[in-house]
């Protein structure tokens, strides 16, 4: 009985050294991880001064393993030092990007403020949103007056429409070109409207410069990086949209291709990307809108037609938009949507802009 107890009461002891052994063993791990993390960061930097942007190194990795296994004496297998250490090179990885991603310009850190993008009145980034609208297409004389007008009767100081279109098919209606921008913006400043409108490449933003006050960059040009970098070369604002089938990171990276080129005025644009769901035109992805406000100190917009491709879900989107923390909303108005150029489903018309606007007008305010 006396002896089964001090058998126990050993027992117990040898269990407090073992453990005390091994939170001291722990503890000497933890000190080592953090050591090699330290280091890991270090080699990170010499690559990035080195201008590597990509830090993963396969073959690196591959060669310590094999020299890690080499020296294993055990009583680990080979195979569960090689998953341990895996998940060691995965950490290192990982403080390696995100040292590089907090060094970039678009990132949201202590010291930068908001970005704010003020053309005359309008202030995007600031407390209150803004409406960008207008036709997907400019059109006519009489279409861009239509809707200038509209535009002014509802309270909305920024006018979009596209001159040069990036059209599906090379045989649909490809947009009036310079001559109609210049249209466009001659009748847009009589009603003292800002003008937002899309270029595709290079050539057409040197031309279309003087005649315009946002350059737009569209979801098919958002990886067109010599673009990028033409539009980071001048000084308007640029509106940039996501790509149907970009990460959030490849959208950071797209509007660090401006940033680093000079121009600091970016506005960011969701507009839905491409999943198998086919009752939208494509999936609004509502999650970018605080991620992107968390990641970056740009203003972000969100524009409901081309992500939703349907009138009837456009007023719980953009409010959804604006309860998630956007700066705006983009949304295309046309005189008569039946007979327009290019999206003619999904554009509103005046009755229904005005009822959007109604309906809106309070989210907007808060
Ligand atoms: C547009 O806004 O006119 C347009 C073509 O949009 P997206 O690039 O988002 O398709
Ligand atoms: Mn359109």
């Amino acid at each position: 009985m006396i002896e089964s107890l001090k058998g126990k009461v050993n027992s117990v002891e040898t269990l407090a050294q073992l453990r005390t052994e091994i939170d001291q063993i722990s503890l000497e791990i933890l000190h080592l991880l953090n050591k090699r993390a330290e280091v890991a960061k270090k080699i990170g930097e010499v690559k990035s001064q080195a201008g590597t942007t990509n830090k993963f190194d396969p073959v690196r990795e591959q060669q310590l393993l094999l020299w890690l296994v080499e020296q294993n004496e055990g009583p680990l297998n080979d195979e569960t030092v090689i998953q341990i250490f895996k998940e060691i090179f995965k950490v290192a990885l990982s403080i390696q990007e995100q040292d590089q991603e907090n060094k970039l310009l678009v990132t949201r850190n202590e010291t930068t403020p908001d970005t704010i993008v003020q053309i005359g009145e309008v202030i995007f980034g600031g407390e209150t949103p803004v409406m960008i609208a207008g036709p997907c297409a400019i059109e006519s004389e009489q279409q861009v007056r239509l809707v200038a007008k509209e535009l002014v009767k509802q309270g909305v100081h920024v006018m979009r429409g596209g001159a040069y279109k990036p059209r599906t098919s090379p045989y649909d209606f490809q947009g009036l070109g310079l001559d109609g921008l210049k249209m466009f913006y001659r009748i847009a400043k009589e009603y003292d409207l800002v003008v937002v409108t899309e270029i595709m490449d290079e050539l057409s933003l040197q031309e279309a410069l003087p005649y315009l006050d946002i350059v737009q960059i569209g979801t098919r040009n958002m990886q067109n990086f010599s673009l990028l970098k033409a539009a980071g070369q001048q000084e308007k604002p640029v509106l940039l949209k996501r790509g149907m089938s970009a990460t959030v990171e490849e959208w950071m990276y797209a509007a660090e291709y401006i940033m680093a080129q000079g121009n600091k005025q970016v506005i960011l644009c969701e507009r839905g990307i491409r999943t198998y769901e086919n009752a939208t035109r494509n999936t609004l992805d509502i999650s970018a809108v605080p991620l992107m406000k968390q990641k970056t100190h740009l203003p972000i917009f969100v524009d409901v037609t081309h992500a939703a491709g349907r009138k009837d879900i456009m007023l719980p989107l953009a409010k959804a938009a604006i309860a998630a923390g956007a700066n705006g909303i983009m949304i295309e108005v046309h005189p008569l949507p039946s007979t327009a150029l290019s999206d003619a489903q999904q554009q509103l018309d005046f009755d229904e802009f005005g009822q959007f606007m109604l309906n809106i007008e309070n989210v907007l305010k808060q």
